[in-house]
């Protein structure tokens, strides 16, 4: 059950990986990108951090939804729109009622399908999302899981976003996207979400 205390616990958690973890997001991004993944989700989980702490939330849909206003405006990029779109898909799924969270999460990874038609196996966040959401769903998330998604993006050939533009030249490194969705995850585990 996600509660609003948990949520904010949860989201600033993540906040504070990336920010530790922006350098070597960007390096990623770097190899198979444009290099601005790590700026691009500091600045996003920056803004959640000032807008999460500006007032009360009653909630766990306020705080998802406001979350993924800041993220969506914010991260900027390709990744910020598909982040945008998981939180607000999760907090639609929030307002039904029961904060299952493994709905919740089916109804994030949803929103990003829907807006970045990845499958799995395109290299891109939808390859740690996918499994995350099963593992959650079966009560098998942990860190060790997280860590081969994430690392199982490497010999993957990207097909969609700026990483597809090399082709074949995308083998052999990690995905920034699904280094940082790892990051979301790990943080839920450590916050007992
Ligand atoms: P940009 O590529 O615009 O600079 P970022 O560097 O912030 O944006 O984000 C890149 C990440 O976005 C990739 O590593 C990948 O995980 C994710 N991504 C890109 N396109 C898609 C897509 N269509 N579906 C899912 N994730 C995607
Ligand atoms: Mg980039
Ligand atoms: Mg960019």
């Amino acid at each position: 059950m996600l509660t609003v205390e948990k949520t904010i616990r949860w989201l600033n958690l993540f906040g504070q990986k990336v920010e530790e973890k922006k350098v070597y997001l960007s390096e990623l991004d770097q190899a198979i990108g444009d290099g601005d993944h790590g700026t691009n989700m500091a600045r996003g989980t920056a803004a959640m951090k000032t807008v999460l702490e500006q007032k009360a939330y009653d909630t766990v849909q306020d705080v998802l939804k406001t979350a993924g206003m800041a993220l969506l405006s914010k991260i900027g990029g390709a990744s910020g729109p598909l982040y945008g779109s998981a939180f607000i898909g999760m907090a639609k799924q929030a307002g039904e009622g029961a904060a299952d969270v493994s709905a919740i999460l089916e109804a994030g990874l949803e929103g990003i399908r829907k807006r970045g038609n990845a499958e799995a196996g395109d290299k891109t966040m939808v390859d740690v999302w996918l499994p995350a959401v099963d593992a959650v769903k079966n009560k098998e998330l942990s860190r060790e899981r997280i860590d081969e998604w994430v690392k199982a993006t490497e010999p993957m050939k990207a097909k969609k976003g700026r990483a597809s533009y090399l082709g074949e030249r995308s083998i052999g490194h990690m995905d920034p996207g699904a280094v940082s969705s790892g990051l979301l995850f790990e943080s839920m585990i450590e916050e007992g979400v």
